[in-house]
């Protein structure tokens, strides 16, 4: 593979484009009208335009992508996440185009693509489950009957669901009825598809992930685990490795469970399993993630392994050249997602302008960004404008980096989620571990940024008056005569 086409924008493709040129391999970028100026296409080897600004008309449009590839030459596909990443049509149609698709084979992305086929998939591999229903269902009655067996709470989640979407707890029998009819109208109109089915809703779970890394010859690895627990809306909004929480007990059972689901739907590539962990340290299979996951870098900077470079390397058929015994954890990383979202207004996208954009940078500082000072946040897509990740020998030192490079990192014309990524760094709960994926809805009100406001303009405020009387002595205001500034007109 000597060029390959990124079919993605942003951040990531930036992240994808800078491993292929460290690889010595030449890079194709596609853009919409939107991104014409993007730095993702100005860092390309080459670049080409494929539609309008929608992504419906542009990064998911599977022939124009595939057109681009044919014509540029290009002898691999890297999907980048979300868009088309999880698309087992477009990793089918790359193939037939006879370009590697960098990613899993189109049965992996098909199987794990749907929860319930997934738990299908994974059945006979004595993988631990969240109580629940094995397939979908449409029939009230049926529904009260399970949840009455499986006890509520419970919660409704769309087979076909994803980014958080598609689910709904419910807490006592007489709101069932309601809840399924709308889940299922939801997961129509935002999948397609209106499988939803039932799983018990585990009251203070932990969202703890293994990353998994299997080549064409046999061998499947895992990198350990990420803590993505802190959430808002089902998604992740900042994550760790390794998790504060696991033994290594539990850490080898997870990573030996990950294994056995890659194995379940014969992976390649780099891939995600994702569990939840009860507060009893009980760990149920949730989904698998074929592709690779937004927050990848924690694990790169704890094991030393870039996992762009391992995933274009499974996909030229290499072995991976370390075995499980190989990998360790080495220190801590931390990453914070920096949204376009106003944390004080229910986190609403803040489109505008990056009137001033100053990255944070020093040791153990780490930003994955897609954007410059001066330009203007498209509306079209994912509002996430950077992840900061910080890497500490430790922990603590972790949080303490996060916390200095989020006040370094200054970005004006539009709100961002930073204000929020300190106020959990800053957190009891946050520093000691003990907290689950209900954080946000426990411990956040915007109320409480704005006094963190309040207070640093206070302290701001009383230090320029302290230094104002110390020093109002030798402060002089020069005469009229020889001052350099005019008169102001009053006329
Ligand atoms: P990760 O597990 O990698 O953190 P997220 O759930 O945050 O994944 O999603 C990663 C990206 O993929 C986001 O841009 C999100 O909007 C997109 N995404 C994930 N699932 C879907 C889906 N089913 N439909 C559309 N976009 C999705
Ligand atoms: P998605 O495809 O949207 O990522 P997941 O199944 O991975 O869906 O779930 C996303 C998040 O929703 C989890 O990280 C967790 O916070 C919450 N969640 C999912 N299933 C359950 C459950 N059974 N009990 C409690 N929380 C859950
Ligand atoms: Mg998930």
């Amino acid at each position: 593979m000597e060029k390959i086409l990124i079919a993605n924008r942003g951040e990531i493709a930036l992240r994808i484009m800078r491993t292929a040129q460290k690889m010595g391999i030449k890079t194709v970028a596609v853009y919409s009208d939107a991104d014409r100026e993007a730095p993702h296409v100005r860092f390309a080897d080459e670049a080409v335009h494929i539609g309008n600004s929608p992504s419906t008309e542009s990064y998911l449009n599977m022939d124009k992508i595939v057109e681009a590839a044919l014509k540029t030459k290009a002898q691999g596909i890297h999907p980048g996440y979300g868009f088309l990443s999880e698309n087992a049509v477009f990793a089918q149609l790359v193939a037939d185009n006879g370009i590697t698709f960098v990613g899993p084979k189109p049965h992996a992305i098909r199987v794990m693509g749907d929860k319930l086929a997934a738990k299908e998939a994974v059945k006979g591999y004595n993988i631990p489950m969240v109580p629940g229903i094995e397939e979908s269902i449409t029939e009230i009655s049926v529904a009260q009957k399970i949840s009455k067996q499986i006890g509520f709470p419970i919660l409704i989640k769309a087979s076909a669901g994803g980014g958080g979407k598609g689910m709904r707890v419910v807490q006592q029998l007489s709101e069932l009825p309601d809840q399924m009819e709308r889940a299922i109208s939801e997961a129509e109109a935002a999948f397609g598809n209106g499988a939803v089915f039932i799983e018990k809703y585990i009251e203070s779970p932990r969202h703890i992930e293994i990353q998994v890394l299997a080549d064409t010859h046999g061998n499947i690895f895992h990198l350990f685990e990420r803590e993505c627990s802190i959430q808002r809306r089902h998604q992740k909004v900042v994550e760790e490795a390794p998790s504060a929480v696991l033994t290594p007990k539990i850490r080898d059972a997870m990573g030996k469970a990950a294994i056995k689901v890659a194995k379940a739907c014969d992976y390649v590539g780099a891939g995600t399993v994702e569990f939840l962990l009860d507060s009893d340290k009980n760990f149920y299979f949730l989904e698998m993630n074929t592709r690779l996951q937004v927050e990848h870098p924690v694990t790169e900077l704890i094991t030393g392994i870039d996992l762009v470079e391992q995933q274009i390397k499974i996909a030229r058929n290499e072995k991976l050249a370390f075995s499980q015994q190989d990998l360790s954890i080495k220190g801590h990383a931390l990453e914070v997602r920096v949204y376009a979202e106003d944390p004080l207004d229910n986190f609403l996208p803040s489109m505008g302008n990056l009137e001033t954009y100053k990255r944070p940078k020093g040791k153990g500082i780490r930003l994955d960004d897609g954007f410059e000072e001066g330009m203007t946040i498209p509306m079209y897509y994912d509002p996430m404008l950077a992840k900061l990740i910080t890497y500490g020998q430790d922990r603590d030192e972790a949080i303490q980096l996060m916390i200095q490079a989020i006040s370094e990192y200054k970005i004006k014309g539009i709100s961002t989620t930073l204000p929020f990524g300190k106020f959990v760094c800053e957190h009891k709960a946050f520093t000691s571990g003990e907290f689950d994926t209900h954080f946000v809805k426990k411990y956040y009100t915007p109320e409480l940024l704005h006094q963190q406001y309040a207070q640093e303009r206070e302290i701001a405020a009383m230090v320029g008056l302290k230094l104002f009387l110390e020093h109002k002595d030798i402060l002089k205001v020069p005469d009229r005569e020889n001052s350099n500034w005019p008169l102001k007109r009053t006329k």
